[in-house]
């Protein structure tokens, strides 16, 4: 505090600039669980940090935004978090790659590259806890390659290339090239050495192999002092060592939970259909919102049906308001309504729920989906998360602090989460 008090900025290691909600979270859980003391801040602050942490991750939506608009997005997180004495910058995107042939995962790579004078980075998704592992260039999910998993039909960022030097060779100008798994079972001086020669090639991106978490940390070591990381979650595990840091159960400690209990799901993943199938075949409430029901001006009037349907339930236990709905019925919706306007409609009806359940007492919150996280977390004016233990693998419950107490609140990425998530998150909570 006296380096504060004398007008130093805090000692921030780590600056995080991730292109969505959930991501956001997930990158901060790995870091917490390795040892740092993470804020999460819904897009770029206003002012300066206040508290001394190890890394803030700053949450964007920019995925699926206009390439233009990701990067000018991602230049002013980069400013703000450099102003605050970052020392290592780290661009986060999906475990899953999510992007259009167009971007953003390249173009954004490439202007943080320029802006920070820097002819070098990786890029790896690999998050070998959640079944993540990039193998000679090529992304598994689970046990079969990325274009198998379901990825193939997402409702915007359709994945049909499992190789990503191909991937990300489409969306940069820069030449992209592989570090392996065979170098980097060979730990620091082999991976240093494949960068070298990588670089004498005129590379300027390359996709690393990582099969498990000893190879993760195996790159770490590798990655200290590069100006940039772009990676998914995983790379983080291997990162706060390179600043001293030990894994501690203080940094993951949150105020008590209170108050009622309910899920808002907008994911239409593989994962999260059989999460709203087994909330649903245990029992407990659920209502789904048709996308066709919010055309016309109607979104305001569902919305209030949906809340007057909750207010009664919320006392019993956590209840669940889904748009969630197989690929069939997503590809249905897209062609009645577009895919972006569909997309929109359910986004902000949803988060119009979100925002009526908290005011209905509502302090437990899960939401799955991540451009439904966005939404919620902006209808909700939640500036700041600290974040807490992890539920599973990718995400952590958080807190958004309040004068009323706050909200306990997990943003739960698509494909992410055990089948029982929706019950099992207050579990853990309590
Ligand atoms: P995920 O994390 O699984 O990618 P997202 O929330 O990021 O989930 O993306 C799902 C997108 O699909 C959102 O834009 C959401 O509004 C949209 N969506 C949700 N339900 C439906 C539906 N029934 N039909 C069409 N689009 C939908």
């Amino acid at each position: 505090m006296s380096a504060l008090k004398q007008g130093h900025l805090p000692d921030l290691k780590l600056g995080c600039i991730a292109d969505d909600f959930t991501g956001a979270t997930d990158l901060a859980n790995n870091l917490v669980r390795s040892g740092m003391r993470v804020v999460q801040t819904i897009g770029v602050p206003t002012s300066p940090l206040a508290a001394g942490v190890d890394a803030v991750v700053v949450a964007l939506k920019s995925r699926t935004l206009p390439a233009a608009e990701a990067i000018a997005q991602s230049l002013e997180a980069l400013r703000w978090l450099q102003a605050q004495g970052a020392q290592q910058i780290y661009f986060k995107y999906c475990s899953t790659f999510d992007s259009t042939p167009e971007g953003n995962i390249g173009p954004v790579t490439e202007a943080l590259m320029d802006a920070l004078h820097t002819d070098f980075t990786i890029a790896t998704p690999a998050f070998p806890d959640n079944g993540r592992t990039v193998f000679k260039g090529y992304l598994f999910a689970g046990h079969v390659l990325l274009n198998e998993s379901g990825m193939q039909n997402h409702p915007l960022t359709p994945m049909t290339d499992p190789n990503l030097v191909r991937v990300m060779q489409a969306q940069t100008r820069r030449k992209v090239g592989l570090i392996d798994y065979k170098t980097v079972a060979q730990g620091e001086a082999a991976i240093h050495e494949r960068i070298a020669a990588l670089r004498a090639e005129g590379v300027g991106v390359a996709v690393v192999d990582a099969t498990s978490n000893d190879d993760l940390h195996r790159l770490g070591p590798a990655l200290k002092g590069m100006p940039l990381l772009t990676a998914g979650s995983g790379v983080a595990i291997g990162l706060p060592a390179n600043f001293g840091l030990q894994p501690s159960a203080q940094a993951s400690q949150l105020p008590a939970a209170k108050g009622l209990q309910a899920v808002v799901s907008g994911s239409c993943s593989v994962a999260t259909n059989a999460q709203v199938a087994h909330f649903k075949a245990n029992g407990q409430p659920a209502l789904a919102i048709h996308p066709g029901s919010l055309m016309h001006g109607q979104s305001n009037a569902v919305v209030q049906q949906v809340l007057a349907w909750a207010a009664p339930l919320l006392k019993d236990g956590p209840l669940l308001v889904y748009s969630t709905a197989e690929p069939e019925a997503v590809k249905a919706a897209q062609a009645q309504l577009g895919v972006a306007e569909a997309g929109a409609l359910v986004e902000h009806a949803l988060a119009a729920v979100a925002r009526g359940l908290v005011d209905l007492g509502v302090q437990q919150l899960v939401v799955a989906g991540g451009e439904t996280s966005g939404a919620c977390v902006q209808a909700l004016g939640i500036a700041q998360l600290q974040i807490g233990p992890q539920i599973d693998p990718g995400v952590p419950w958080c807190h958004a602090p309040s004068p009323n107490g706050g909200v306990h609140i997990t943003l739960k990425s698509g494909n992410f989460g055990s089948e029982d998530f929706f019950t099992n998150a207050f579990k853990v909570l309590a």
